[in-house]
């Protein structure tokens, strides 16, 4: 079996950096030399994060990173991106403190996509697979008509041609500008996803900081195999909003990924370093 014939390629070791460049680049760019991870708060200097592939080095925690990243990561370099023609349209003229019409210009512009998920075509380490990748940054990964839509072509098309269909997910929920057409996608995504199955075809959801509302309460939670990335949150509503409700202190870890696994919500918590060779053995075990 061709799986235990990889050869295990060693790390690199990392090259020294150039503090005063840094502070040259930082200053030119913009950008501060350090953040803050939102899991353990320690204060972590930027580079040394973005070398360790977006991972804190103290506590794990699984930064968000960018759709390009994601696909360099996981996917040999074959991906071919599909249904890129589909647009967003403001059907019901939505206006909140500005219209959803100018808030679609504006993150078209920002972003340069078209709407919050990026489906396409790849292989991981030879295996033929279908892809769908969340983008957080254009209005909160929301689930709106253009992500269902794209999401059910690519579910269809996993069933008919008999292609694995992973689907990484980092969403607020569902597109409130939208709102009953972006409510519907929910059902509309869950029946592809059973013509799918019924197809006898895999369907694997990684689950990403953060993977909430609509999106875990239909794409991301029912995945035949359910990956999280450490410290994800993953929820319907948020620990707040629930704290507010019930009126009561949550647990310790609560709506983290190993609060769910230790639950039974999700299978497996997988490292980002780790990701492309799980998803590899999974896909090699289970694809006919
Ligand atoms: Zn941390």
């Amino acid at each position: 079996m061709g799986l235990f014939k990889k050869k295990v390629v060693p790390l690199k070791p990392y090259k020294k950096i150039d503090i005063q460049k840094e502070i040259k680049r930082a200053e030119r760019e913009d950008e501060s030399l350090w953040i803050k991870c939102s899991s353990c708060q320690e204060l972590l200097y930027r580079k040394e994060v973005e070398r360790n592939l977006n991972v804190c080095p103290k506590c794990s925690y699984h930064f968000p990173i960018s759709v390009e990243t994601r696909i360099a990561l996981t996917l040999d370099k074959s991906f071919t991106e599909l249904y890129t023609r589909i647009e967003p349209v403001d059907f019901l003229k939505f206006k909140d403190t500005k219209t959803y019409k100018a808030r679609l210009i504006e993150t078209k512009e920002a972003t340069n996509r078209s709407d919050a998920v990026v489906c396409g075509k790849g292989s991981i380490d030879g295996i033929d697979v279908l892809f769908a990748i969340f983008d957080f940054t254009f209005m909160g990964g929301s689930l709106g008509s253009v992500v269902g839509e794209k999401i059910t072509r690519l579910l269809e098309e996993g069933a008919e041609k008999n292609l694995p269909v992973i689907v990484f997910c980092a969403s607020g929920g569902a597109r409130m500008q939208e709102g009953i057409m972006s409510l519907m996608q929910m059902s509309k995504v869950a029946g592809a996803i059973f013509k799918l199955k019924s197809a006898g075809v895999p369907y694997l959801t990684v689950l990403t900081d953060p993977t909430l509302g609509g999106v875990s309460a239909s794409i991301a939670m029912l995945g035949d195999i359910i990956i999280a990335e450490p410290k994800a949150m993953i929820g319907f509503a948020g620990p707040r909003v629930i704290k507010e409700t019930i009126k009561e202190k949550l647990p310790p870890g609560f709506q983290r990924a190993e609060y769910l696994l230790e639950h039974g919500m999700v299978d497996l918590i997988v490292s980002r370093k780790e990701m492309k060779r799980k998803l590899h053995t999974l896909l090699s075990l289970i694809v006919a």
